[in-house]
């Protein structure tokens, strides 16, 4: 008989989106006349840049001729590659790292969740809440997470509130944790923490041999000087943190995948036994077992951003979309709203009016002015009260839908 994975039957169904689309389908079953505008995408909708077709089409005809075919490629990603991360995206901002702190990938969904792997499962886990679902789901899967309470909260994870009570700065555990994700830019509230106000964590970290996993997926939204791109522009962080970036909100990879995770050599784990253990050779050691690799055209395309023209493609990408991120704060706030994010990140958090639920406020939005958002109490039980706007749409769509608000 083969025994399957309890922990998987553990987990509730991904309710968020088939409800959001259920809810959907039904209102426009009654009105097929609406003109829908989807505002609670976390996509992108701007194709791939010209230099990055580019040089994946020149990969692609490599891939044609015996004499410059590709094969398996090194798993860890090809030096052209990583050279260019280690000098744009670390170096630029006075942060050294060698090419073995590199592990490049095909997703920061896929790495976040995978990293679970090398942690034992006796470590106590602490999100900030609300929470990109990955983070708790992957840790339900690996058994670390208990059970699940009426509360919405699963027993064995601490959970760091992060609302506009607490201006959206979790606070540091007062219970025991030994892994705590951190997610800044901050998807869903949009919202970022100061260099100061990582620092803390940072030395929180060190002290009580904590590991720090910290997804800087939106990082290339940051406008705001003192907003950290990297945890490692904070002094100590190497000991303590691991790091995901993804070229997939940034440079529009979303459906073409590649990413790749900062592994410091500094970075510590310790065994049952008190020795300390090497988080960067686990980490080399499971991806060599399990990963073989992005491939080379993507790899190429990704290089490609970082070509004079490429980086100039993507920072209009990412103003495209910050321009609707400030065309959605600004409406909302002139309507009185009380809104968040938005400044350092493609997401506005908005809190709703007084009387209403995430879900209410999602209903009256769809079926009042067709629009579709993402209630906020789907990313946990602190996002209650809000919902999030994304600035992934077209310009044309976002002006449309805040017209439509305003009205
Ligand atoms: N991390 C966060 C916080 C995200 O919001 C997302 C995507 O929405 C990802 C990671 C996934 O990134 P990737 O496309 O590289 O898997």
């Amino acid at each position: 008989m083969v025994y399957a994975n309890d922990n998987f039957i553990q987990l509730p169904e991904t309710y968020l989106f088939s409800e959001i689309a259920k809810r959907v389908e039904t209102f426009k079953a009654s009105h097929p006349e609406a003109n829908i505008i989807r505002m609670g995408i976390g996509d992108v909708t701007l194709p791939l840049s010209k230099t990055v077709i580019q040089a994946m089409h020149k990969a692609v005809d490599e891939m044609a001729s015996g004499a410059t075919f590709k094969g398996y490629g090194p798993d860890k990603g090809y030096s052209f590659l990583v050279d260019k991360i280690i000098e744009h995206d670390y170096k630029a901002i006075g942060v050294d790292l060698s090419t073995e702190e590199v592990f490049v990938s095909d997703g920061a969904k896929s790495d976040s969740g995978n990293i679970g792997d090398i942690l034992s499962k006796d470590n106590i886990i602490a999100v900030t809440d609300p929470v990109y679902p990955v983070y708790i789901d992957t840790n339900v899967m690996g058994g670390r997470a208990g059970e699940l309470g009426k509360d919405g909260k699963w027993s064995n994870i601490v959970y760091l509130s992060s609302t506009a009570e607490n201006g959206f700065i979790p606070q540091l555990p007062t219970e025991k944790v030994s892994v705590v994700y951190l997610c800044f830019p901050n998807n869903p509230t949009g919202t970022t923490l100061t260099k100061v106000q990582l620092k803390e964590w940072v030395d929180y970290a060190i002290a009580n041999k904590v590991l720090l996993l910290f997804d800087a997926a939106y990082e290339a939204f940051i406008t705001e000087k003192d907003v950290p791109h990297s945890i490692y522009e904070i002094e100590g962080a190497k000991q303590v943190a691991i790091e995901f970036r993804s070229y997939s909100k940034t440079a529009g990879f979303t459906g073409t995948r590649c990413s790749y995770t900062i592994v410091p050599k500094e970075c510590t784990g310790y065994l049952k036994n008190g020795k300390s253990v090497s988080i960067n050779a686990l980490w080399n050691r499971r991806q060599a077992t399990k990963f073989n690799g992005t491939p080379y055209i993507i790899q190429r395309g990704a290089e490609a951003t970082y070509t004079e023209e490429g980086k100039k493609e993507v920072k209009e990408m990412i103003q495209y979309y910050m321009e609707n991120a400030r065309i959605i704060r600004t409406s909302l706030e002139k309507l009185g709203y009380e809104v968040y994010g938005g400044v350092n990140a493609p997401y506005i958090w908005l809190k709703v009016p007084t009387g209403y639920t995430s879900w209410t406020f999602f209903d009256k939005l769809l079926t009042e002015k067709h629009i579709v958002t993402t209630p906020g109490v789907g990313f946990g039980p602190s996002g209650e009260g809000y919902i999030r706007l994304t600035a992934f749409g077209s310009k044309e769509q976002t002006i449309e839908a805040m017209i439509r608000l305003t009205k």
